[in-house]
């Protein structure tokens, strides 16, 4: 089955596409696939909803079958900050770079025991418009004290998952792609599509 991804970010769709050549699932990127670029409001208060507004939004644009990631960190001593907010912690015009220094500040003098999180995704797959699937998947750990690690991107080299010592950044994306949230939204997503048979 083909499905055009929702999402621009090339790690992402390098991600899902890993895991979903698995099961059978081929996903191509909004660009790739000749979608025109257009600019998505995502102003949903939950990974759910952002996740269906940017489905929702190509799946009208092209009548196509589409899947689309809403991702994050939540940061239990921040409240589950930045949660949503993730891609744009540190504002418009900020990067991996000034999220992760942000993410280090707000949580200086923290202790390890209280630097615990988690990796939140939340895939959709909307093959009409009443005729959706929703997956969530979560991946548990905590947040060093400074990144380690050149590997993955947005907040990798911060991000230690539990019964690990490397950091996301640090161990190969294999392993990521086993254990990430993204890879259980997709085990799930698969379980789904297989209980209805597709
Ligand atoms: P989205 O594209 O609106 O879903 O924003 C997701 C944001 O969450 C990204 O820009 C990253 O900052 C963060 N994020 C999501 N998944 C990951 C991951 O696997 N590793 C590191 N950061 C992630």
């Amino acid at each position: 089955m083909n499905m055009i991804a929702a999402t621009q970010n090339p790690h992402k769709i390098k991600e899902i596409d890993a895991i979903t050549k698995s099961f059978g699932l081929t996903v191509i990127g909004r660009s790739d696939a000749g979608v025109a670029e257009f600019d998505i409001i995502e102003d949903g208060t939950t990974f759910e909803e952002n996740s269906l507004i940017k489905a929702m939004a190509i799946h009208k644009e092209t009548g196509a079958v589409t899947i689309a990631d809403d991702s994050g960190i939540e940061v239990d001593e921040l409240n589950g900050m930045p949660g949503i907010h993730s891609a744009r912690f540190a504002g418009e015009d900020g990067n991996d770079k000034r999220n992760n220094q942000k993410l280090l500040r707000l949580l200086e003098g923290v202790p390890r025991e209280r630097r615990t999180g988690r990796f939140v995704s939340v895939i959709t797959v909307v093959f009409s418009e009443d005729d959706i699937l929703v997956a969530r998947g979560e991946c548990e750990g905590h947040i060093l004290h400074e990144e380690r690690g050149a590997g993955g991107f947005g907040y990798d080299p911060l991000f230690v998952p539990d019964g690990y010592d490397k950091s996301f950044g640090e161990m190969g994306v294999g392993v990521k792609n086993q254990i990430s949230h993204r890879a259980r939204a997709l085990q799930e997503l698969s379980r789904q599509l297989q209980l209805r048979g597709r």
